[in-house]
């Protein structure tokens, strides 16, 4: 306790308030858990009220903060209205989804792109679009959007990922750069291969095309990590948190990649 208190008068940003989209589980929860424990108030969201409440309760009780929760979709309208009329003024905002369906770029139509624009860049652009003005007001303010190794480096199976993610890339290359005078920092976060739900799903995607067990695939893809082993969403969450502390404030408009060295390129 006594070293998580050091840590939080490092980070600066305790007492700060965050919604964290999608963070019942996985990286999100990751992001959600690094926050409390510099002392941040969370409002948590995600679509399953069990995993949700669980998680919230695990977090109050570990960390001591104001964690409020809202079941909702956040890639519908109607999702998003609920979050935003349960979140008060905030002064982080973590932008996460659901990440779509792997496949074969041949199968793809209209409505899987549309889906996947929807749930990967648009309503991370409508939360910001929501929320930013009031950041700007008060002079200060972090957003995170996680996005992925695809808008580097693209994933054959993930084409709707590659696509989504790119166009939010470009829409917050052009929107941090506006708002960074007044004490705004947004970036983006982007995994490389976690151990989560999510990766157990690819996992097991690969393992349905190949043939092997998913285990196999597990271990021939860690094995291709220059790491050797997939991230986890604890460390995720600390990059998180250190992005929204008030040592980042000069950071804007970056992609911070988080992948154990796969992405081979010298700078
Ligand atoms: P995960 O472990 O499957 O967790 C997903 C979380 O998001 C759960 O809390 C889930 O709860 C929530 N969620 C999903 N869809 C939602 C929606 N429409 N509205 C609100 N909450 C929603 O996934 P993850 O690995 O943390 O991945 C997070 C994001 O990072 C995804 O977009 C994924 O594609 C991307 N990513 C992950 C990796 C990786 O290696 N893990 C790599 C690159 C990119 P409910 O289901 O209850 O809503």
């Amino acid at each position: 306790m006594v070293l998580l208190e050091v840590i939080s008068l490092k980070m600066g940003i305790k007492g700060r308030r965050a919604l964290i989209c999608a963070g019942s589980k996985g990286l999100g929860r990751g992001c959600a858990e690094a926050l409390a424990a510099e002392g941040v108030h969370l409002v948590l969201n995600a679509r399953g009220h069990e995993a949700l409440e669980s998680t919230a309760t695990a977090i109050r009780e570990a960390y001591g903060v104001e964690v409020s929760t809202v079941a909702a979709d956040v890639t519908t309208p109607s999702g998003r209205e609920a979050i935003l009329a349960g979140s008060g003024d905030l002064d982080i905002l973590v932008n996460n989804a659901g990440g779509p369906p792997p496949g074969n770029w041949r199968d793809w139509d209209r409505d899987a792109f549309i889906a996947a624009f929807d749930a990967n860049a648009y309503a991370a652009i409508a939360l910001m679009q929501a929320t930013v003005p009031g950041m700007c007001e008060r002079g200060w303010g972090r957003v995170v959007n996680i996005t992925s190794v695809s808008v580097k480096q693209p994933i054959g199976v993930l084409g709707l990922s590659n696509t989504a993610r790119a166009a939010l890339t470009g829409f917050v290359a052009g929107i941090a750069r506006d708002v960074a005078k007044q004490g705004v920092a947004i970036n983006n976060l982007l995994p490389g291969l976690h151990a989560t739900d999510r990766t157990v799903g690819l996992d097991t995607y690969e393992a349905s095309l190949t043939g092997e067990s998913k285990e196999a695939v597990a271990a021939r893809r860690c094995a291709a990590i220059p790491a050797g082993r997939y991230g986890t969403a604890d460390e995720f969450g600390a990059t998180c948190a250190f992005i929204c502390s008030e040592h980042a404030g000069f950071m804007v408009g970056q992609n911070i990649l988080l992948d154990g060295g796969g992405f081979n390129s010298t700078l």
